[in-house]
């Protein structure tokens, strides 16, 4: 690789055009940096993705916006886009463990009153645990060592009488969430999702967390920015390996060479270790990034030519913790047609879900549905499935997470800028981690972290 000093070609190259970097990109833009953004997919958005089913919109990726999500709100305002409310009238369906399907009005699944009182009083726990959690630096908390030592699992074992109570938080947060079997993660990881939502309620309830949707997909966010940086987004362009010093750094793809001030490196964190830094990153960073790794999720969508549900009083949205297919919501278009019912294998049902032949799963997925919203849901015009560890370039899904203990022991210095490079994803983000609203912020941040190293 050649030298550092020369020609620069930009202020800041910017690695990696989801939404963390494209909001870095334009933010530098904006405050008048020359950038270029290399991007290694065909296409911008990472972790958002549209496609089509039957001529109209759907995400493959990250869809939902919350009320809460103000830099998401903010930012859909300014490049004019629109949000619509996610369809939810009419009845929910619960599953229990014997199989049996209870239709419910509102929020409550009908649990029996000595779960729900259970349910009550840990989600109040685990909601006054996370309020006293920074979520820009869950490692600050006085108990943070021992909160980060011990697993989600234990805490449900400790802290949750009820056995229908347990099972239920541990879908929500670790099939919901964090995609990862509850044994695998930390108390401290766990609130540190919760507190980054701003509490249980907001995390756990669709009313607000799966509330609204982008007109034309949410994947018009980055190609939106793009279109506005033009010729500064280069797709098609992995980055192999990036020489750094203090006269900046130099940035090699398969097929050329940037010379720039500075490199904002928006790439999840798990996928560091495939760019070649010259000199080697410090210890510490290489530490850190063998200690976290993305979680496991399959994104289904279930195509039928009108939303049957809807004409027997459902609302297409159900609960099913002890079901292959734990989850389902209504994800028609605006208009309704088709109806598309959309629904996540995670954790341990993903890679349950791997390891069945094609036609296997997909019987296992419609049996599921038909569980949840009725038999017409075994007969689809379409099934699409996405298993983003198969993504080359993401390796996983939602968000990458710490194994037990990683979170103190390294947490912060996954935000640590080391001489020209700065990072930003929604891995690594505070307030809205693990969402789209984290990589807007963590991009901005890295975008104003530019500027103060000046
Ligand atoms: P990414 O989107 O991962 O962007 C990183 C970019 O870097 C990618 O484009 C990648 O191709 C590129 N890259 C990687 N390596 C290289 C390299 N060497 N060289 C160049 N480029 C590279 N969030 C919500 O808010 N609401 C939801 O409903 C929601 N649901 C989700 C459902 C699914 C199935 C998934 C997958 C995610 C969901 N999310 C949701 C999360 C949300 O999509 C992410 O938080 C957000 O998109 C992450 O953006 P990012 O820019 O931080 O990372």
């Amino acid at each position: 690789m050649g030298p550092v000093a020369g020609t620069r070609d930009a202020d800041v190259v910017v690695v990696g055009a989801g939404i963390a970097g494209l909001c870095a990109a334009r933010a530098l833009r904006a405050a008048g940096n020359e950038v270029i953004v290399l991007e290694a997919r065909d296409r911008v958005g990472g972790r958002v993705w549209n496609t089509e089913v039957l001529g109209q919109p759907q995400e493959l990726g990250g869809q939902w916006v919350a009320p809460y999500q103000t830099e998401m709100h903010a930012l859909l305002a300014e490049l004019g886009l629109e949000l619509f409310h996610a369809y939810r009238d009419g009845d929910r369906v619960f599953v229990d463990a014997d199989g049996t399907a209870h239709r419910y009005v509102g929020h409550d699944a009908p649990l029996g009153s000595a779960a729900e009182r259970s349910y009550a009083s840990a989600a109040a726990a685990l909601d006054a645990l996370a309020a006293e959690i920074d979520p820009e630096a869950p490692w600050d908390h006085p108990r943070a060592a021992e909160l980060d030592a011990t697993s989600f699992e234990a805490w449900l074992h400790t802290e949750v009488e009820d056995d229908l109570a347990r099972d239920l938080l541990r879908a929500y947060l670790s099939g919901g969430y964090m995609t990862k079997p509850s044994h695998t993660f930390s108390l401290l990881g766990g609130l540190w999702t919760i507190a980054g939502a701003g509490g249980v309620e907001n995390l756990f309830e669709p009313d607000l967390c799966l509330h609204s949707r982008v007109v034309g997909g949410s994947q018009l966010l980055p190609i939106r920015i793009a279109e506005a940086l033009g010729h500064r987004v280069v797709l098609g362009a992995p980055v192999r390996s990036i020489r750094w010093g203090q006269d900046g750094v130099t940035v090699a793809t398969a097929g050329a060479r940037m010379h720039a001030g500075q490199a904002v490196i928006a790439i999840p964190p798990n996928l560091t270790g495939t760019i070649r830094f010259d000199p080697p990153l410090p210890p510490w960073r290489f530490r850190a990034e063998q200690g976290i790794s993305q979680g496991s999720v399959i994104k289904v969508l279930a195509v039928y030519e009108r939303p049957f549900w809807r004409e027997e009083g459902l609302s297409g949205e159900g609960f099913a913790p002890y079901g292959f297919v734990r989850e389902v919501y209504d994800n028609s278009p605006p208009g309704g047609e088709p109806g598309v019912l959309v629904s996540f294998l995670a954790a341990e049902r993903c890679e349950q879900a791997e390891r069945m032949s094609p036609d296997a799963r997909r019987d296992a997925i419609l049996d599921g549905l038909a569980r949840l919203v009725g038999d017409r849901a075994r007969s689809p015009v379409d099934v699409l499935e996405v298993d983003w560890s198969a993504e080359e370039w993401t390796r996983g899904a939602y968000s990458a997470t710490f194994e037990i203990g990683g979170l103190t022991r390294f947490g912060a210095d996954l935000r640590r800028r080391i001489g020209p490079l700065h990072w930003a994803c929604t891995d690594i983000s505070g307030v809205g981690n693990m969402h789209m609203e984290g990589a807007i912020r963590s991009g901005k941040a890295a975008a104003a972290a530019v500027a103060d190293t000046r």
